[in-house]
């Protein structure tokens, strides 16, 4: 596949774009967002270039979608007070701008009511 045909979150994992990097683990890696909307804002990320969004990853697997979850929560706790919000941006028309699964971890003083990250 051609460098600009892969997403920005491979050439992230692949190490030929820096990132903030807080969690490097077999299957996922989650760095801070470039532009945080949050006092804490993390894209727990799956390694894998299979699934374009959240749906295609709960199909395909759920497995590795329970360990999105369970990253976000262990990294809610290290970095906010263990309370978070978990966004996935599903459909252009939703804002997801990247189509490679990714949540976005939200946490720290977060507005009420507010879904938008
Ligand atoms: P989406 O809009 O697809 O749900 O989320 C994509 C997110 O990736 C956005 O919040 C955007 O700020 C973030 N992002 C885009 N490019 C980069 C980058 O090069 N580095 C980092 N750390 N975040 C990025």
């Amino acid at each position: 596949m051609a460098t600009d045909e892969r997403s920005v979150f491979s050439r992230i994992i692949a190490g030929e774009i820096p990132a903030d990097v807080v969690h490097d683990s077999e299957r996922i890696i989650a760095f801070r967002d470039i532009a945080p909307k949050a006092p804490v804002h993390i894209l727990v990320v799956p390694k894998t270039e299979s699934y374009r969004d959240v749906v295609e990853l709960a199909a395909g697997d759920p497995a590795l979608l329970a360990e999105v979850v369970a990253t976000a929560q262990t990294l809610a706790a290290e970095h906010s007070n263990g309370e978070f919000r978990l966004v996935f941006n599903t459909g252009a028309s939703a804002g997801q701008t990247v189509y490679h699964v990714h949540a976005h971890l939200l946490s720290g003083h977060l507005e009420e009511g507010t879904l938008a990250h």
